[in-house]
């Protein structure tokens, strides 16, 4: 019988699997997908950006935010920078603390790879697990394959969120989460793009491809805790908006909220205004000194017929700086699993011990990474969850 098998080759069962096989268990890493890593090869457009400096538990949504703090704390950015550079990995800092290889994800792959060879892990790809029960006699698990029945003393379910199902995501560690009375809360999708309809689609498709700098918060009448808002780039698509700003605050967006925009995130637009207010030069011209040309068109084209500015009106440039600042849209809802980057919600964490991921009434399961209810921003905060969830169970199992 196996020590531990941990179902998922992604970021957290290479993780729990490494750091188990390193105190001696024999583990099992099984993996339906044809090579493991597969959501590390295609993250950071390739460059797999592996974790954030500033990652703490501010940065993550859950329905019990205390509950990662515990294996955040135990396993931080340092830590998994100090494995990558024992690797010889060369890496940079985009921005905000984002870590990316430089070469490519491989990188991590291959990293991730050898430490489980040293620790003698076994890896099995292409192995599909049809069911799981409880050996009630021994309290060790049946772990039913498409080569046959595994035992193990103790099982992990590293089988991640829903998000890309052409990956071959799937709700396997929600159905052995409900299987084992654990309850599970109600999924959605994460780190996505807004898609519109009507006018405001118009506008998106006419600019697709120019991005603008931007504050985004949600308009929430609903919400009990305040939410946060994201200052950077939003972005225009054929099908609504993308960029770093509206897949930030896609996480924490559920319909009919609305989207509050500030085109000045840095800045006072009135006194913008007031400041070239002896310009002669016509409202859309003077915005293209400070944003796209072509979105300060579009934007603008509503107020038409356009004036040189100095021939507004304070009770005019109030409302002109007023729509800068707050430009209200209604998203029509997201592009889906299909592009979303995570799943928010799922395993409820107060089914779990925050210490050893294990659940508080099965003995030996536990439940790691994307498929626990703890979602991170985007910018390396989600690969940090699965790091260190997967250390905290691998020093556990
Ligand atoms: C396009 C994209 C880019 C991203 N970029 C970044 C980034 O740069 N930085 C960042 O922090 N996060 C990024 N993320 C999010 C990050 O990839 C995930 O949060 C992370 O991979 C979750 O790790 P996991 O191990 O929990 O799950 P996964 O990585 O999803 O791994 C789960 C594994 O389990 C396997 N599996 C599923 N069901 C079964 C089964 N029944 N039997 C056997 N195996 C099974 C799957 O094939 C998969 O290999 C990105 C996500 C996407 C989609």
């Amino acid at each position: 019988m196996t020590d531990v098998i941990v179902i998922g080759a992604g970021a957290a069962g290479l993780m729990c699997a490494l750091a188990a096989g390193q105190r001696g268990r024999s583990v099992l890493v099984l993996e339906k997908g044809p090579r493991i890593g597969a959501k590390i090869l295609i993250s950071g457009g390739g460059r797999c950006n592996f974790t954030n400096l500033h990652a703490g538990p501010e940065n993550y949504l859950s329905a019990n935010p205390d509950f990662c703090k515990s294996a955040l704390a135990r396993y931080c950015p340092a830590d998994f920078l100090a494995l990558v550079e024992r690797h010889r990995i060369p890496w940079h800092e985009k921005k905000l603390g984002q870590l990316f290889c430089d070469r490519s994800s491989r990188d991590i792959v291959e990293m991730l790879r050898r430490e489980c060879d040293e620790a003698k892990v076994r890896i099995e790809t292409a192995v599909e697990v049809s069911a799981v029960r409880r050996n009630e006699s021994d309290e060790s698990f049946e772990i039913e394959t498409s080569r046959g029945t595994l035992t193990s003393r103790r099982l992990v379910i590293a089988t991640g969120g829903l998000s890309l199902p052409k990956l071959g995501a799937t709700d396997f560690a929600y159905r052995i989460a409900r299987q084992f009375g654990l309850n599970v809360l109600s999924a959605r999708t994460g780190l996505v793009p807004f898609t519109f309809g009507g006018g405001q689609l118009d506008i998106c498709r006419s600019l697709s491809g120019i991005s603008v700098p931007c504050r985004v918060q949600i308009e929430s009448e609903t919400s009990k805790t305040a939410l946060p808002d994201f200052t950077e780039n939003l972005l225009f698509t054929h099908r609504g908006l993308s960029g770093p700003a509206m897949l930030q605050i896609s996480s924490y967006w559920q319909p009919p909220a609305k989207l509050r925009i500030n085109l000045f995130p840095d800045g006072d637009a009135r006194a913008w205004l007031e400041e070239n207010r002896g310009s002669g030069q016509r409202l859309d011209t003077l915005l293209a000194r400070r944003l796209p040309e072509r979105f300060a068109i579009a934007w603008t084209a509503p107020l038409a017929p356009l004036r040189p500015i100095r021939s507004y009106s304070s009770a005019e440039l109030d409302a002109i700086a007023g729509k800068l600042e707050d430009w209200t849209l209604q998203p029509a809802g997201t592009e889906g699993y299909t592009t979303a980057e995570v799943t928010v919600g799922g395993i409820d964490t107060r089914e779990l011990h925050s210490k050893t991921m294990e659940a508080r009434n099965v003995q030996g399961l536990h439940f790691i990474g994307e498929a626990v209810d703890v979602t991170g921003w985007l910018g390396g905060y989600n690969f940090q969850w699965a790091w260190a969830s997967g250390h905290a169970c691998g020093q556990a199992v």
